[in-house]
């Protein structure tokens, strides 16, 4: 039989229905796939801020949420908000004390780039929750008071960072100020906090001379206009300092200083490197008002631009890199139910890998069970919103009933456990009593809640079962005793335990051994067991921890809980 034209027409529209696509299409498909991925993780610059209390950590926040349009004024958030409350900060009780007790995520979107800061307390009795925001950071920026210099929280911050080559940019605030001399403060900062500087901006003049900044990275200059020193900025493109221009735009006697003072600039500190800043060997350095948002754009431009995006993270089996399609992540913080009418809390998870999408099942590596999150959280300035996916470098907050603890992992389906979130011995040691006797299992409860959100760590006593509370600062035993009465109903009482350390306590191969087991008889009465089961010797003074490695030499103890 003939084939009319029609029907042949018809056999060729009806042909790639039937005819699987070649498979020269399905890898472009999926290489598309794989190239957004990329894109999105390349856009994502996942940073925290560190600083001593009142260098302007949060004013410089509040200013870099100005520029990428996620608040409208700056009086908004001034008028006492991150401050004293509700942007970053989500309890009561922190309201209250005035104090940014949370780590909580603010993001935005500044030139193609998605932007993830991630607050971190400055209060030194909260050291401990930055330091495990800092697990979750790609990169820092450590904000300095012109006039006090280094301060001692920002050393042992700055110190955390050195350990684990976070890529640091420095900001030096309060230029309106009177201050230190700006190579004396650039001294400083190399000798107290152990960094390698190299100034990407250089004031002109300080304080009441205070004119500008030349940005070294732009190659130009931004003025005050007028004496206000406020917000007004004038930006002239100076490629050529020599220029006599300069003379024109500030006084001679400014232009005369700027010159010799980038000269000696040159002459002393080494060129930028990105690579030198990456791996945590360099550090820029930028100079500016926060208050008056001078020199922060200059800072935000140059950082969207040099600072890393999402890194590759070690586990316990292998290094996960973040393109990876598979997702991974882990919990770095945990917040308490920020809506009283819920008893649920939020566990903020870092996506080290892939893309993390809501109603997808996923692994926790170490329940071994699979969870589905109906309703996972994104950040977004001060709001936090249900979102279907989000990428590697993004934080997603959980609501969770009690199956995480901070460190957990989440895979989709591999067994990987990401490292790195230590416990420290505490400073502070107090046994916990129960002082009201009708609400114990709620007190137990509230124990461990609080524990699990590493807002201190329990001990227990090993031969008498009696509940010892260790804490970084003096200040959190104020703070769960009003958390247990307010969340949980229970009351409890401190006693008094003088213990200089805590010591995790590694046990030999043999468990026979005679040494250990004299080192466990004689010191009974010191034993505890944390909150993960883990032997600790809680010793009186650092001459007792002398004596027991004098006396137990094969005996290995560890300061932190990952050994
Ligand atoms: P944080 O504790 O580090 O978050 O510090 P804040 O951002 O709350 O700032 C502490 C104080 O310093 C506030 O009174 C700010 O208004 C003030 N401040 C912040 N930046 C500047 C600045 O550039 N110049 C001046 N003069 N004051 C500033």
């Amino acid at each position: 039989p003939k084939l009319s034209i029609n029907s042949l027409f018809f056999l060729f529209s009806i042909y790639k229905y039937f005819v699987p696509l070649p498979p020269i299409y399905k890898s472009a498909n999926q290489q598309i796939n794989t190239m957004s991925l990329k894109q999105e993780i390349q856009k994502r610059r996942t940073f925290g801020i560190i600083s001593h209390p009142d260098a302007g950590k949060t004013t410089l926040t509040e200013k870099l949420l100005l520029f990428g349009g996620a608040i409208q004024e700056a009086g908004a958030v001034k008028s006492n908000k991150i401050k004293k409350g509700a942007t970053s900060d989500f309890m009561e009780i922190e309201r209250q004390r005035g104090i940014s007790v949370a780590t909580s995520v603010l993001a935005f979107n500044y030139k193609e780039h998605k932007i993830n800061i991630l607050d971190t307390p400055g209060h030194k009795d909260f050291a401990e929750d930055t330091f495990r925001t800092l697990t979750a950071v790609d990169s820092v920026i450590v904000v300095i008071d012109v006039a006090k210099g280094v301060e001692e929280q920002t050393g042992k911050l700055v110190e955390v960072c050195r350990m684990r080559n976070i890529p640091m940019i420095v900001f030096i605030n309060k230029l309106d100020r009177e201050g230190k001399d700006a190579f004396d403060l650039l001294d400083e900062v190399e000798q107290k906090l152990g960094l390698k500087v190299t100034p990407l901006s250089f004031p002109i003049g300080i304080g009441y001379d205070f004119k500008g900044i030349y940005n070294i990275w732009e190659k130009n200059i931004n003025l005050f206009s007028g004496d206000s020193r406020k917000n007004i900025e004038e930006t002239i493109a100076f490629n050529d300092i020599n220029s006599p221009e300069l003379e024109r735009i500030i006084s001679e006697r400014s232009a005369a200083n700027l010159r010799s003072d980038l000269e000696l600039v040159y002459e002393v500190y080494p060129k930028f490197d990105r690579e030198a800043y990456l791996n945590g060997e360099q550090q820029p350095v930028f100079f500016g008002s926060a208050l008056n948002n001078f020199g922060v754009r200059e800072l935000l431009d140059c950082f969207v631009e040099i600072a890393p995006s999402p890194r590759p993270k070690a586990s316990e089996e292998r290094i996960v890199n973040p393109d990876e399609p598979s997702f991974t992540g882990f919990v770095f913080k945990i917040h308490a139910n920020m809506d009283p009418n819920h008893r649920d809390r939020l566990a903020f998870v870092k996506i080290v890998s892939g893309t993390f999408e809501r109603n997808k099942p996923y692994l926790h590596t170490r329940l071994g069970k699979k969870l589905k999150f109906s309703s996972p959280n994104a950040f977004f300035a001060e709001k936090k919103e249900v979102v279907d996916i989000s990428y590697a470098g993004d934080i997603v907050g959980l609501h969770d009933t009690g199956n995480f603890k901070i460190g957990d992992t989440l895979t989709e389906g591999e067994m990987l456990h990401f490292k790195g979130i230590p416990s420290f011995s505490p400073e502070h040691f107090r046994y916990i009593n129960n002082a009201d006797p009708l609400k114990s299992k709620q007190l137990e409860k509230g124990i461990d809640q609080l524990m699990d959100e590493g807002v201190a760590q329990l001990f227990k006593l090993d031969f008498n079962g009696r509940k010892v509370i260790g804490t970084v600062g003096a200040l959190q035993y104020e703070v769960i005793q009003y958390r247990l009465e307010h969340e949980y109903g229970a009351k409890c009482s401190y006693e008094n335990f003088p213990i200089y350390k805590a010591c995790w306590v590694e046990a030999p191969e043999n468990p026979k051994d005679p040494e250990y087991l004299d080192f466990l008889r004689v010191k009974q009465k010191f034993l505890a067991r944390d909150k993960q089961n883990q032997l600790v010797f809680l010793a009186d003074s650092a001459f007792s921890i002398e004596m027991v490695k004098q006396k137990y030499p094969n005996l290995k103890l560890h300061f932190t809980s990952e050994y």
